[in-house]
């Protein structure tokens, strides 16, 4: 079949875009697929293009309904019988549309998913000839996406009597978790996954980082200084810090700025908006409301100043840069607060099970309270009040052990995902490997699996790593300290070898040759004991300064082990000279390492008083950092 033809014919496009042109012989070959390609990328020509090219009538569930009829009427415009059907309607215009849908007049239909309340309009579909089954936006079916509609899963339920030729599904949002719903809700596991697009080689990806907010004002101010009079994008984490940092921008960088949030009212918000998409305004400085239909091509910049949640949302986000191809940088702001922050909203927008029989019980009345009042009483913040009462809505009656197990597991999956949401998040801001390769990987998109992802510019990482293999930037180690900073490097490659991995303290007794129980199994390493003349203290403070200066990394959530990073590997197997200094630690006072766990929350609290680090605390007391995040997110919590 010509393909080729009818897209010149119908569309008048000159070729397919990358995904478009396998994705429709495949779905022509009567096999299901998802397909995954980021917005704008194309994805309703696959669908209508195939469904031209198929006998019968393919229908076509969305749930954006303001844009249905644009829709509708570009392809009635090249000559595609086409329609939809949504409530925008009136009933006698839905039932005529209907009629015409099941007399097969049209090639596609677009319905709002909500019309499948109806049985008539049930009824109507399954008496049809249906030639595919497509379901637009079909993130929306997973209970894990943010935009979950429980609409969507009537679309499911029906599928086996609507019997359609093939089934499609198409969305934007990659995630391997979302993906996999998708498939399991709509009963076809063996679908073909088409996933595409998400390498946007003109944008370069670069993470700064910042131990308070004071510094990340500076960052921001030297950033825009460096790009005067570009179009740009700031995201901030909270509707205040919008505000903030907008007037910063304003009054500290002298560059006309705005902030954009949801407590706006419509009319300010597209204010700001359209003077943005129209290049009056330079710099919006805004929370994640700004989005839809940001649609401006020459963003030269994306800086977040406080790291979202998940990778989606930041590539989402991030990728409103560079839209007209041209170079863009899509910048990360990031500090262990913002991980902080994210801990605590896991931790604390699912109500416990105490809280819920508790909520339960003052529900169990005539006249229940309101979600605000619900708060005020068990002294519980509104979201989670609100989510509580909307679980607890649906239980009539009595909230029996098995029904409270149950909401309770549902929330706890919950927070779990989003964690691991956060935790992929953190991998991207801290890795020292392509960042690009990265993104790609997560998203399954094939672009990933080389090692060199088609961009010229391509992230901080990549520049780092090229730096480093340009010869004239090293100089062979000479003094005492250059050697010492090896010789640690050394003794980490040795164990790693050996399948094994140690944490800070451990390589410090080993590079001692301490008697202790816990090195005798590394007498053998040939570094044992290499600095045994050194005091304790300092060769930890070696290993701290290579663990800053990037040659060395933790890895591991429990039990953090060093590893070097490519930066110490490309320095060591060059036996190249490091900036280090060995000098004598004075005496500061031994850290006391309480080990239960009822204390080590209060630990961490009493250090943080005193004014350390996150860094400083975690590599101190020898725990993970997301052990010193949790404990944050318990003290916040705690007020
Ligand atoms: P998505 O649903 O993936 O977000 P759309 O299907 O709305 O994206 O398409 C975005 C834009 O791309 C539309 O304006 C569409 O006309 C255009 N487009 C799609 N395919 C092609 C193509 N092969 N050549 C040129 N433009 C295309
Ligand atoms: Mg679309």
């Amino acid at each position: 079949m010509d393909l080729h033809a009818a897209l010149e014919q119908y569309f008048h496009y000159p070729q397919f875009r990358p995904g478009q042109e396998v994705a429709v012989r495949h779905v022509l070959q009567q096999r299901d697929a998802l397909v995954v390609m980021p917005t704008g990328a194309g994805k309703s020509l696959i669908y209508q293009l195939s469904a031209l090219l198929m006998d019968g009538t393919a229908v076509v569930f969305s749930p954006l309904i303001a844009l249905m009829k644009d829709q509708v009427d570009g392809m009635n415009k090249r000559g595609i019988p086409a329609t939809f059907i949504n409530s925008s309607l009136s009933n006698d215009e839905q039932n005529i549309r209907q009629r015409g849908m099941v007399q097969g007049k049209y090639k596609l239909v677009l319905i709002a998913p909500e019309r499948l309340r109806s049985p008539n309009f049930k009824a109507a579909l399954a008496s049809m000839q249906i030639s595919m089954l497509v379901l637009d936006e079909a993130h929306c079916l997973s209970q894990w996406g943010h935009d979950f509609r429980p609409d969507y899963l009537n679309i499911a339920a029906l599928r086996p009597q609507l019997k359609p030729n093939v089934t499609l599904a198409l969305t934007a949002t990659a995630t391997p978790r979302t993906q996999i719903s998708i498939v399991d809700q709509l009963g076809m596991p063996e679908a073909q996954r088409f996933i595409n697009g998400f390498n946007r080689s003109n944008l370069y990806f670069e993470v700064l980082r910042a131990s308070s907010n004071g510094e990340k004002l500076a960052a921001i101010r030297d950033y825009l200084n460096e790009r005067k009079s570009e179009g740009g994008i700031i995201y901030t984490g909270t509707r205040a810090n919008a505000e903030e940092v907008a007037a910063f921008v304003r009054d500290s960088c002298g560059i006309k700025a705005q902030h954009y949030h949801g407590a706006m009212d419509a009319q300010a918000r597209a204010q700001v908006q359209d003077l943005f998409i129209a290049g009056d305004l330079p710099i919006v400085v805004a929370t994640n409301a700004f989005g839809m239909g940001i649609d401006r091509p020459d963003v030269r910049f994306v800086l977040h100043h406080t790291m979202p949640g998940s990778l989606e949302a930041y590539y989402q986000e991030a990728g409103r840069a560079g839209r007209d191809g041209l170079p863009a940088r899509a910048t990360l702001l990031q500090s262990a607060q913002d991980i902080v922050l994210h801990e605590h909203f896991i931790k604390n927008d699912a109500p416990s099970g105490d809280e819920l029989r508790r909520i339960h019980a003052m529900l169990q009345t005539d006249l229940p309270p309101t979600d605000s009042e619900v708060a005020q009483r068990l002294k519980l913040s509104e979201t989670k009040a609100r989510v509580s009462v909307g679980l607890l809505s649906t239980v009539k009656g009595a909230l029996d052990d098995g029904t409270l197990a149950q909401i309770i597991q549902q929330m706890e999956q919950r927070r779990e995902h989003k964690r691991s949401l956060l935790r992929v998040m953190i991998q991207y801001a801290q890795t020292d490997e392509c960042r690009r390769a990265k993104i790609l990987e997560y998203f399954g998109d094939s672009d990933g699996a080389t090692d060199t992802p088609d961009a010229p510019q391509c992230c901080d990482n990549c520049d780092e790593i090229a730096s480093l293999k340009q010869p004239t930037e090293m100089r062979p180690a000479e003094t005492r300290t250059e050697r010492a900073a090896l010789i640690v490097m050394d003794t980490i490659t040795l164990i790693a070898q050996r399948n094994s991995g140690v944490g800070k303290g451990k390589l410090a007794l080993i590079l001692k040759g301490s008697q202790s129980e816990d090195v005798k199994h590394f007498t053998q390493n040939r570094n044992f004991g290499k600095f045994n003349e050194l005091p304790t203290k300092e060769i930890e403070s070696l290993i701290s300064q290579l663990l800053n200066a990037g040659y060395l990394k933790q890895a591991g959530d429990e039990r953090p082990v060093l590893q070097l990073t490519q930066r110490g590997d490309i320095v060591l197997k060059a036996r190249a000279a490091v900036n280090v200094k060995l000098r004598s630690v004075g005496a500061t006072a031994p850290t006391p390492r309480p080990r239960s766990e009822g204390n080590t929350v209060e630990a961490t609290r009493k250090l943080l008083e005193a004014g350390k680090s996150l860094e400083a605390i975690a590599a101190e007391r020898q725990l993970a950092m997301s052990t010193i995040y949790a404990h944050c997110a318990t003290l916040i919590g705690d007020g």
